[in-house]
């Protein structure tokens, strides 16, 4: 598996991931797979989607906006669940306004799952952790058992 670093986008190739493993980037020393979620910019956003490795779920959100307020903590809560299974990330809607409108979003929060590089699923406006673990569940996404 190739994982792209949230930090500095080096593409770290990782044999057998077992269990409590925490990779770090060979270039940077950054958590490949940190508990909260990263920020993408437009210059990093392509490249972190197409080799993320894992399934990619990304928020958009903007300044100012009270449903993205509400949704920022279950984000990170669910990021901190998903750890592992799917690399969550968020982009700033309004500072980088070129990655949502050629994604033809239609305003914030959103959510956007990718695999391979490739969407797979996308929902707009803030939801509950129950709703969005339910919705990661209608895409084949379960939260990892407790060990
Ligand atoms: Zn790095």
């Amino acid at each position: 598996m190739q994982l792209a670093c949230p930090r500095c986008l080096a593409l770290n190739r990782i044999a057998d991931r077992g269990p409590g493993d925490e990779p770090k980037c060979e270039a940077c020393g950054a958590a490949l797979l940190p508990a909260e979620a990263v920020a993408l910019t437009a210059d990093s956003f392509d490249r972190f989607i197409q080799h993320a490795g894992l399934p990619v779920l990304v928020e958009f959100w903007a300044d100012g906006c009270g449903p993205c307020e509400m949704m920022a903590p279950i984000f990170d809560a669910i990021a901190a669940e998903m750890k592992g299974r799917v690399r969550f990330a968020r982009l700033d809607a309004a500072a980088h306004p070129q990655v949502p409108m050629r994604h033809h979003l239609r305003g914030v929060p959103s959510l956007m799952l990718f695999s391979d590089g490739a969407e797979i699923a996308r929902t707009t406006g803030a939801m509950e952790a129950h709703a969005l673990r339910r919705w990661l569940a209608s895409q084949g996404i379960q939260q990892a058992k407790v060990q």
